[in-house]
């Protein structure tokens, strides 16, 4: 591995029991996982681009390529439910005729909300990885915490950080230019 790659591959494992996070250890992420992630960030990029949120997602179909990708289209659809996460979700469910993507792993920009860590665990998703924390609005690792309620009868393996400052300087850029606009 070669050490500029250091940062970039370096992620959180979670491991959630009943109302906590029980492991939070650091891990060394495969170079297909950090490509995986790299190609969520672009459509997080894209995301920019349409004036959405810059959130990206891809996710990964069992054999290990990439299966659908997108970015948050909310505005474009005028529908607070088009999260990034859910659209990939909802093109996998409907191109492999099925409700549920066991041994689906989904890649994304930023910590999954409570409704998409909901749709995560629902869709029966293998594993998650995110990239930024979202101590605002997550619903993972903050907030609703989903995975951890025992009203969660699916929780993905979950990994956390990995591209995390690319992502997070996604958005604060973002943010900053429209803070600027106004
Ligand atoms: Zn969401």
């Amino acid at each position: 591995m070669r050490p500029t790659n250091a940062g970039i591959r370096q992620s959180w494992l979670y491991l959630f029991g009943p109302n906590a996070i029980i492991l939070k250890a650091k891990c060394i992420m495969s170079e297909k996982a950090t490509r995986h992630m790299a190609l969520a960030l672009k459509e997080a990029e894209a995301a920019a681009s349409r004036s959405e949120v810059p959130v990206g997602a891809v996710l990964v179909a069992p054999d290990g390529r990439p299966f659908a990708s997108d970015g948050n289209r909310t505005l474009e659809r005028n529908d607070p439910t088009a999260h990034a996460e859910i659209l990939v979700i909802r093109h996998a469910c409907q191109a492999t005729g099925s409700q549920r993507l066991p041994g689906f792993d989904l890649y994304v920009t930023l910590e999954p909300c409570a409704m998409c860590a909901a749709a995560i665990s629902f869709a029966r998703i293998r594993r998650l990885y995110f990239a930024a924390p979202d101590p605002k609005s997550g619903g993972v690792e903050h907030g609703a915490a989903f995975f951890q309620r025992d009203t969660c009868h699916h929780a993905p393996e979950v990994y956390g950080g990995i591209a995390e400052t690319e992502a997070a300087d996604l958005l604060k850029r973002f943010f900053a230019a429209r803070r600027g606009e106004n």
